[in-house]
């Protein structure tokens, strides 16, 4: 038989650790990890001497808006940006207007990505009706996950927030429940309202060009009070919860205490483990993020709880602005648009932490890619073995990348302020969407719309 692609000569991080060998595909799935000495027929045979084969990041927290504000960029465009930052499944949240809160608005959305994107994804949606014949009508739907804010929706954003800004705790206690009941991951934004809308209100009388004002706006407790409370509810109401970008030692703390009491599952990103509010003060409101990114002992405390596993995922958040909407707040910490590009360092951020000996390659690809797969149900996804999504990356561990706004293919590049610059340790070289090279080192090398719909495989 001649095989569609094999990768030869790399070392291949498998389910049961790095091992050297021969990745075989064949109609898009690994059909084999052969010995290193194989040489079976193929098509295309890719030399991985020296390098690392790795699976493709799952980013489970991204924002890409499309179909509206095509001015903030297009699945086209932040697709491509996420392959060539070797993500190859990406779950698009449903802040966009109108907010994706219906089956109709979930299918509307997944045929639209459907013929632009350059990644796999799925799709979150947001509960309207707080009902279990609307949160079934979900599922069926192929919602990915359910998201939901704890906070009040912005001033004048309600058409994106509908269904999804649940202040109210026994609103959430619903959701909890009828999660739960429809087999639907509850994925939450979790800050108190009372405290943010109280702490906001007295950040108002101070310097608003200051970045410490929207730390201040936004404090760590407002954090850990909304994810104790919903860990607390979630004891009775025995969802699978997920807790998007913690960003404190005092959330970590939170997590720690409520280990093994419930199915829950947390992450943080990039920006809140690389950066602390110094970097915030130094690029200005291109770097205002909700919530927002705090001081050197919660970056190093985010470390400890992804080596010691009480956060499983790091995501992006990915967040493209235009640069007139963040120009137009420059020197307000209070009203900027919240949010900062990502998909094309989430994993140059990992790769650098297993080179300077952080992580093991083993946790950081756990991190990346195995934990997303298993906590959404994606069993072909997230793994190197026979029987997988031929979702690969290789990388190269002794060279470096540099990020600058010109290297960047996100349409979000000049907003892109925090990590412009940044040089982290290890290089992609190429990404493989089931069994296609999406990304040659160089350049986009698919066509769009080559990427497909992924959803839970059905609980039942
Ligand atoms: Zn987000």
């Amino acid at each position: 038989m001649t095989l569609d692609m094999v990768i030869r000569g790399g070392q291949i991080l498998t389910p049961t650790g790095l091992r050297d060998g021969t990745v075989a595909v064949q109609d898009g799935r690994i059909v084999a990890i052969l010995p290193p000495e194989s040489e079976p027929d193929a098509r295309e045979t890719l030399d991985a001497f020296g390098a690392h084969v790795l699976p493709g990041a799952i980013d489970i927290h991204c924002h890409i808006r499309s179909p509206a504000y095509p001015n903030r960029g297009s699945v086209q465009s932040e697709t491509g940006a996420a392959a060539k930052g070797g993500i190859t499944t990406l779950f698009e949240m449903p802040i966009t207007d109108p907010c994706c809160n219906s089956p109709e608005r979930v299918a509307l959305r997944r045929d639209h990505f459907a013929t632009r994107s350059l990644t796999d994804f799925g799709m979150f949606a947001a509960p309207v009706e707080l009902t279990e014949a609307a949160f079934f009508a979900l599922r069926d739907a192929g919602a990915i996950a359910l998201k939901i804010f704890t906070t009040a929706a912005p001033p004048d954003r309600d058409r994106e927030f509908a269904g999804l800004a649940w202040p109210d705790t026994e609103a959430q206690m619903t959701v909890l429940r009828l999660g739960a009941k429809a087999g639907l991951t509850v994925f939450v934004h979790a800050e108190n309202e009372a405290l943010v809308a109280n702490a906001t209100a007295r950040a108002a009388a101070l310097d608003r060009s200051c970045a410490a004002t929207h730390g201040l706006a936004r404090p760590p407790e407002a954090e850990a009070a909304a994810v104790a409370s919903l860990l607390a509810m979630n004891m009775v109401a025995g969802a699978r919860l997920h807790i998007a970008h913690v960003t404190s030692a005092l959330t970590v703390e939170v997590l720690r205490r409520f280990a093994g009491t419930s199915d829950f599952s947390a992450e943080t990103c990039p920006h809140y483990l690389s950066f602390t509010e110094a970097d915030v003060a130094r690029v200005g409101v291109c770097a205002r993020i909700n919530p927002p990114i705090r001081h050197e002992i919660d970056r190093t405390t985010l470390w400890e709880a992804l080596s010691d596993g009480t956060l499983a995922h790091v995501t992006t958040d990915h967040a493209a602005f235009a640069p007139e909407e963040k120009a137009a707040k420059e020197g307000d910490f209070l009203t900027a648009p919240p949010g900062h590009p990502g998909l094309e360092t989430l994993v140059p951020t990992l790769l650098d932490a297993v080179v300077m000996g952080t992580l093991p390659m083993e946790r950081a690809w756990a991190l990346l890619a195995g934990n997303a797969a298993t906590r959404f149900r994606l069993p072909s996804k997230g793994r190197l073995a026979a029987g997988a999504d031929a979702d690969i990356i290789i990388v190269d561990m002794g060279e470096e990348t540099h990020i600058t706004q010109a290297t960047l293919l996100t349409n979000a590049r000049a907003i892109s302020r925090l990590t412009d610059g940044r040089r982290y340790k290890g290089r992609i070289l190429r990404t493989i969407l089931r069994g296609e090279t999406v990304w040659n080192g160089t350049a986009i090398t698919a066509p769009p719309g080559i990427g497909r719909f992924v959803k839970p495989e059905d609980p039942r």
